[in-house]
């Protein structure tokens, strides 16, 4: 129960245009110290816009978000530069945020130089540890980011987060641009680091397959809301909520429950104008009238799994 980075509670909301889309509605997540949760939903669900708030990068329109028990918006402003070192972010593009003008010594070594956290005459020694941290060897230093792969940048994000040193990682996607093999050890990279530094995350993807092996816990999200939301190994045996079920069915190497289920059919409505009730209703193969009219509450199923179906009522 230690808060740690966020708990968002109420409804918060995003605006475009001159309508508020809630674009995360009535969510209320903690994650503790040292944990890793992974956070999945279909593209469109809320889950980027949730982690940019849990990072501090978005403030909520409404709620509260929590750093080690305190309201980020009651910190001072030393205390919340600290906060917002101790949380970085890593995103699917590193590209996109990587200055193609300068060298990856200079990428990685500004915030700690800026920040105090390395002197000038130290600083090539701490950009190469961080490097080296990341899987890069540092006699690449003196490079451009457009001379590296696609993992290779992504690694120069990672060094570059590390240079501040992070508590907190809100990946975004971090490994969806990535070829299989190269995901594969960028994950086992998030892993020794997490190890090696006590790193705690937030795992944001689309690919439930991601997440089976790097999540204690994994919450689901349809639509700006929590669907569900329990210990990794529950969600891949005993899934219950409609919508898991089907995105596990879309994670090839399971075929048992391939076979039961069909995936995710159709698209995800527009928070716009979301479905009334349940938001799953037009999509979920078990809908009946209720979920048309009434919004099912999250609810304890098992010590640790939460579910929003009203199918739980009925059981
Ligand atoms: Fe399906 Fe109804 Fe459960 Fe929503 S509440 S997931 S529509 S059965």
């Amino acid at each position: 129960t230690l808060d740690f980075a966020g708990r968002i509670a109420q409804r918060l909301g995003a605006k475009l245009r001159d309508e508020v889309v809630h674009a995360v509605d009535g969510v209320d997540l903690t994650i503790r110290k040292g944990e890793v949760v992974g956070l999945v939903g279909e593209s469109g669900c809320g889950k980027s816009t949730l982690g940019r708030m849990v990072a501090g990068i978005m403030p909520p329109s409404d709620g509260t978000i929590l750093w080690r028990g305190r309201d980020l918006r009651s910190l001072n402003a030393a205390e919340a530069r600290n906060a917002k070192l101790r949380t970085q972010m890593i995103f699917q593009d590193p590209y996109a945020s990587l200055n193609p003008r300068l060298k990856v010594q200079e990428i990685v070594g500004e915030a700690p130089l800026f920040h105090g956290m390395a002197r000038r005459n130290e600083i090539e020694i701490y950009v190469d540890e961080q490097l080296r941290r990341a899987g890069l060897d540092p006699a690449l230093k003196r490079r451009y980011p457009h001379q590296f792969s696609g993992g290779q940048r992504q690694r120069i994000g990672i060094a570059r987060a590390l240079a501040v040193q992070p508590e907190f990682l809100v990946c975004d996607e971090a490994v969806a641009a990535l070829d299989v093999s190269i995901q594969a050890q960028i994950l086992n990279l998030f892993m020794k680091l997490r190890r090696e530094l006590d790193l705690t995350y937030l795992f944001i993807s689309h690919d439930l397959g991601v997440v089976e092996h790097l999540s204690d816990r994994v919450v689901i999200m349809y639509l700006g809301r929590v669907v569900e939301e329990a210990p990794a190994e529950e969600v891949f045996r005993h899934p219950n909520h409609p919508y898991t079920k089907a995105l596990l069915a879309e994670v090839p190497r399971i075929e048992a429950r391939k076979r039961a289920f069909a995936g995710v059919k159709g698209e995800i409505p527009s928070p716009l104008n979301p479905p009334s009730g349940c938001h799953f209703h037009p999509r979920c193969p078990f809908a009946f009238d209720r979920c048309r009219i009434e919004r099912p509450a999250l609810k304890q199923i098992a010590p640790g799994h939460r579910s929003a179906c009203h199918l739980n009522d009925a059981a």
